[in-house]
Parts: structure tokens; sequence; C-alpha cells
């Protein structure tokens, strides 16, 4: 509803047709969104907003909605900001003219750069008006900002970010100030621009919002030019659903705004498929603690179970030369083409990997059928001992070089295990039964020993047959099984979803230990007796992705080695910061301070005996709280490993937590106190 009625008016008045659209148009709506909780209202302010940009200046939408959801192009294109807070801080005194040193003490004040940038903009005195910033300016810039490399790119740095900044607009009439303690600092372009170089918006504008909200724009844009009407609540559903079955498929905004600018919301379904060369985000399993579990939630259906491998996920991708259809092209880098055509790998969350495995995509014509033209396959990568022809567990793989490996250097092979397939021969079959497409991948590839095997599996309901399954599994250095229904609409491919219908038993489940975390390192303690010139322990926090924070869910100091210790202590002190980012949600209790906060860069997994509530940390506080504000929190937590194929923001989400909180809950086990400081 008020979506609907929120439409007639634009939300900003001050800008023609054609002209480019003013940044400070796009930080009133920031700011507008800011100010409330209410999603409804969220939509309605973005939505509003997209709807005037299609109208007046429709070549700007595609800045517009990445500046919105805070990114610079789609994840394959590994462009990213996250700058550092000494180099923000750098330009923030360069600019206004401050001492560093004041900036500083700012910082430590407010605790929040945005707000230090946007006092400090406002405290200048400007002698003449820095030309406006433009949606598309502010884009190109930090885009400039997040790509210099090389010789002298810091100082490149800062000089970009000096540039944006000395053009902000502090929003504010002649002689009005902003009391940045009460209100956030208003819709200062310069807060903003600090925001998207941290890397974190925290507008409470959740990426799913945006969609729906440019869904419903371009809904409202369609309808207006054919009959001048508004929508109705089931044609904005519509659009709604169209918009999400694309992206599921092509989660590229590069793709997807220029053909719904071309034909409209209601030709998109035709315009945008899945296409090799945009990865999809990949569909993912929910945890089950026994065999019995999987059982019963699979209860009468026909299921599989297959080897849980141990290594990478990766997202091949594939076009043969004389193929009727292009790899798209931003997406095919050199070090992906053979004799056969252009290939590319993905991971997880859609980094480009072709640089690390040369070695793979170089021997893809040998397992790839002739008659196969095109393709995208999921699997996983996992070392390779080539004397015993087995697999070699994670940690073996996690020692190869991310970038620009050589073919000739490699010292860890590995073996491609496939497990699915997402497209074939110019047509997606996510939306094929999992029966019909193992069957398709079977038909499209061959076996070959060492480089390219299909995953493992078992077709069968009789609990004693899994659990040998289960047993030979672990034997074969596997994790456990993946279980996944193999008929129905069930069974399609599921984008971007932990689904209900893959789930995963897991070894460790089975001994009592359950899952285990991948948490975010924020800060640490100094070390006591033989580890005082190292840190001793550490502040862990886990993801929300809905509010951009990171919710602080244990200290650990179990795990670690000596010399563990002391390599980690070299990795994190570069990283240390003054205080803790406006981003970080933690315990204010004056015993609960870590000695030193670090920038989020390092995800670790960890093991823990279970959960429990505890008032010193915040994770899912929101949503198992009591209204005692107290989050879900590690009893002996244990440090096992540092993913290094996950970047903070795919750290274990607040939800998986409050999860696992709620699962062990139900079967009576949180009885303990929280013991989470075992150092
Ligand atoms: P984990 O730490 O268990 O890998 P995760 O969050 O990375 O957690 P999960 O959904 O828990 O992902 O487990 C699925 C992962 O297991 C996949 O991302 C993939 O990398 C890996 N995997 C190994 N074998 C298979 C298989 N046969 N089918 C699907 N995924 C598999």
């Amino acid at each position: 509803q008020s979506t609907l009625k929120s439409t007639s008016k634009d939300a900003y008045p001050d800008w023609k047709a054609g002209e480019p659209v003013p940044y400070a148009a796009l930080c009133t709506t920031f700011s507008k969104i800011e100010l409330t909780t209410k999603r409804l209202e969220i939509m309605a302010h973005c939505s509003a907003f997209m709807r005037q940009v299609a109208r007046l200046t429709p070549e700007d939408l595609q800045p517009t909605v990445l500046l919105m959801i805070g990114k610079l192009a789609a994840d394959y294109a590994g462009i990213e900001l996250g700058i550092g807070e000494s180099l923000i801080m750098k330009a923030i005194g360069e600019t206004t003219g401050r001492n560093l040193k004041i900036i500083k003490e700012d910082q430590q004040k407010i605790g929040d750069l945005g707000l230090v940038a946007a006092k400090s903009r406002q405290n200048q005195p400007t002698m003449f008006k820095p030309k406006p910033l433009t949606v598309r300016g502010v884009h190109e810039g930090l885009m400039k900002i997040a790509t210099v490399e090389g010789q002298g790119s810091q100082g490149r740095k800062v000089d970009g970010i000096k540039k944006l900044l000395s053009a902000a607009d502090t929003n504010l009439a002649k002689g009005q100030t902003v009391d940045i303690t009460k209100d956030k600092g208003g819709p200062s372009e310069a807060k903003y621009i600090i925001r998207a170089l941290e890397g974190k918006m925290r507008l409470g504008l959740a990426d799913k919002t945006v969609q729906v909200s440019l869904a419903h724009a371009m809904v409202f844009h369609a309808v207006s030019q054919e009959s001048n009407k508004v929508p109705s609540e089931a044609e904005l559903k519509k659009g709604e659903e169209v918009f999400k079955a694309v992206y599921n498929e092509l989660p590229a905004y590069e793709v997807i705004v220029p053909a719904l600018l071309k034909g409209g919301i209601w030709k998109l379904r035709e315009a945008c498929r899945l296409q090799p060369g945009v990865p999809l985000k990949p569909m993912l399993a929910k945890p089950t603690k026994s065999i019995g579990e999987v059982l019963d939630r699979f209860e009468g259906k026909d299921f599989t179970c297959e080897y849980k491998y141990d290594g990478e996920r990766a997202q091949i991708h594939f076009v043969a030369h004389d193929a009727d259809q292009d790899f798209v092209a931003t997406a095919a880098p050199e070090a992906g083409k053979t004799e056969r055509g252009v290939s590319n790998i993905f991971s997880r969350n859609s980094e480009d990997l072709s640089k690390k495995y040369p070695d793979i995509l170089g021997k893809l014509p040998t397992w790839v059928k002739k008659g196969t033209k095109s393709f995208v396959l999921d699997c996983e990568t996992v070392a390779w001992d080539v004397e015993k022809k087995t697999v070699l567990p994670f940690q073996q793989l996690m020692t190869r070089k991310r970038k620009d490996v050589k073919a000739e250097d490699i010292k860890v092979k590995v073996c491609v295990f496939a497990f699915d397939l997402l497209y074939l021969n110019g047509e997606a079959v996510v939306n094929k039964p999992f029966r019909e497409r193992r069957d398709l991948m079977y038909s499209a590839f061959e076996e070959v020993e060492g480089e390219f095997t299909f995953a493992k599996f078992g077709n069968t309901r009789e609990i004693e047959e899994i659990q040998t399954l289960l047993e030979d599994s672990v034997k074969a250095s596997c994790e456990g099984l993946m279980v996944k229904m193999l008929d129905g609409v069930e069974s399609h491919y599921e984008p971007s979803r932990r689904s209900q219908n893959w789930l995963k038993v897991k070894k460790d489940y089975l001994a009592g230990a359950g899952d285990s975390l991948d948490l975010v390192v924020l800060g640490a303690y100094y070390g006591k007796g033989k580890r005082t010139s190292v840190y001793g322990a550490f502040h862990l926090a886990c993801y929300n992705p809905n509010s951009e924070m990171y919710e602080t869910v244990c200290n650990i100091g179990t795990g670690f080695s000596e010399a563990l210790l002391a390599e980690l202590h070299e990795t994190l002190s570069p990283l240390v910061i003054d205080r803790p980012k406006p981003f970080y949600d933690h315990s204010s209790g004056k015993n609960d301070q870590p000695d030193v906060w670090f920038e989020p860069r390092f995800v670790w997994e960890v093991k823990t005996a279970d959960l429990t509530l505890s008032p010193r940390y915040r994770a899912a506080a929101s949503e198992v709280g009591d209204g005692t504000h107290k989050g879900v929190s590690l009893r002996f937590p244990r440090f096992i490993q540092v993913r290094e194929d996950k970047k903070p923001d795919d750290a274990t989400s607040s939800r998986q937590v409050a999860e696992m909180y709620r699962k062990q809950e139900s079967v009576g086990k949180n009885k303990g106190p929280a013991v989470d400081d075992d150092f």
C-alpha cells in the first residue's frame, strides 16, 4: 500500500530530464531511508527514486542501483572497495586542511568516519561552491579508486578520495549546521562517499529490497506508459516475481538494467536467461544432525546421497568456439581460452578463479565431450594425491596461490568433482529435476582419472546403506554426505538458497560436535605468560547481511599453536584500528573490550561445544534475544583453520547462528552457563 501512496510526487525536484542524476538527490533518498526502519517505507523511497531516474535519466539507472547496494560492479568483476581507515583519514585531512591528529581525535570521539568527514566538511569555509557531484561521476570516481594498482597506488587512491570529497556538498543552507550526534549527519554527500569507500552503506537497505524496488519502478514505468494509470498490487507482484527469477539466474545488474531499459519488465524473462560468463550464486545445504533426521525430512521421496568433498566450490563455465552463442565478454579472461573455446571458473562468492586454476582450464578439453558446446557445471575442486590416487585434505588446497598461478609451478594437483549441471548447449537446465540434470551431466562429460570425476553417490532410502555410504565417504577423506531430492519441483536447482532440499550430514555432527562456523576476526587480546609478545586470544563475529553489521559471538584462545600465534600476530598487527568500526555490533561493557580492534579482513573456521545466550555478545540478538539484549555465543570455541576462500561478508550469518541455537534448544541441550573466555 505505502508503495502506491508515495508515488505521486518526485523524490527530488531539482533535476531535469536528460541531466545526469545529481548525487545530492541520491543522498537525500539515502537519508530518508536511514531515518526509518519500516521495510515498506524504505522500499517506497527507493522505488520512487528509481522511478524518477528511469523517467528522467534512464542511462543512470545502473550506477544508481549499484551505489544503492554499495557495489561498483557485479561480484565476478572482482572490483571492491573496503578502503582502510588510515588512507581515508589522510584524505579527509588533506581535503579539509585539518590536521591528521585532530581527525584522529574526532574519530576516537565519534567513531564513524563518515560523520567525521561530514563534520570536517561542514566546518570548512568554502570560497566558492564546487561543481555538483553526479551519480555517474561518483560511481566513476569510486571505480578509479578501487582499480588503481601498482607503484604509488596508495597515493593515487588518496588523490581520488580527495577529488570526490572536495566536490562533496554538505547539502546545508548558508549558516545551517547539522548536529551529527543527533541526526546522523543528514544527507551529507561526504558521509555517504566515505561509507561507500568503507564498503558498508549501513542504510538498512537490503539487496532484496533494492531488487523489489527496481522491479516496482519498472512496473510503474510500463503501466504509466501504456495507460497513464498506477499499477495494481497484482501487477507489482508479477513484476517482482519476474525480476527475482531473472536475478537468480543472472545476478548482474550490468546485464539486467540495460535489458530492462530496452524491453521493459515484461520482456525481461525472455531477454535475460542464465548465460555462461555470469556466475550464479550457488545453492547451499542445511545441516542435519543425524541420518534419522534426513529420513524424517525426505520421507516418502526419492533422494540421493553424494559424497561431500572437502575442497573449494567451483562453477565452471564454457562456450565452444563453434557454438551458436557468445561468452559474456566481461568475464572472459585470457586464462580460460583453449583450442576448444572460452571457459572460466568462479568461486562460491562469484570470484573469478581462472588465474588460480589454469591447470583445470588447460585440461578441460580432455573431459568435455565433442558434442558439448556450452555448459555451466557445479563442482568441488579437491587437492589430489597423484601417486596414491586419493583426495587430500582441504588444507593442502589452501596452500595453492590464489592468483597468477603458472601451470608449470603447480605443486598441489587438483581434481574436479562434478555434482550438478545448470546449463547445457544453449539452455538453462536449473528448472529440470535433479535426476534429469544428472543424466545430462553424465552424457556431456567423460571422466579422466585425477582430472575430472563425477561425485560418488548412492540412491537409497535404507538407513544401513546410508550409514555405510557415510562411513565410506569419510574413509575416502570426504566430510560426509550431501543428501539431495531427485524428482519434482523440490529437486530444481535453487540459486543462492540454503535449501531444505539439500541436506548435509557431516561426520562431526554424528560425534555431537555440531557444524563449524566461519567467523570474522574483529579484535584481539595480548597474550599472558608465554604468549606476551603475541595476541593470545581473539574476538570473533558473525555477519548480519540485513543490517550490514558484524555481530560479536565469542572470544577464542584455544586451538592455536605457538607458531600459528606468531604468524597471526604478524598478519593482524597491520590491521589494527583505533576503535571499533561503527558497523561492529559489540557489548559496550567495560570488561568486554579487546585490547586491540582490527579492520575486518580474515575469516576463521571455528568449532564449538554448543551455543548459549550471553549478555556479552550480540550475535543474532534481534532474532533470539529475549528483550534482555542477550546475543548467542559459543561455548568452548576452538580454532580449526583460516578460511582463505571466504571474505568477511561470507561468514556464517546471524540467521544461521540463530538457527543453530534454536535447533539445539529444541533438543534441550542448552543447559550450561556461558563459558566463552577460556584463556
Ligand atoms: P561448509 O563449511 O560445510 O563447506 P558452506 O557454507 O561452505 O559450509 P554448505 O552448504 O555447508 O557450504 O555445504 C555445501 C558445500 O559443500 C558446497 O558449497 C560445496 O563446496 C561442498 N560440496 C562438496 N561436495 C558436494 C556435493 N556432492 N554436492 C554439493 N556440494 C558439495
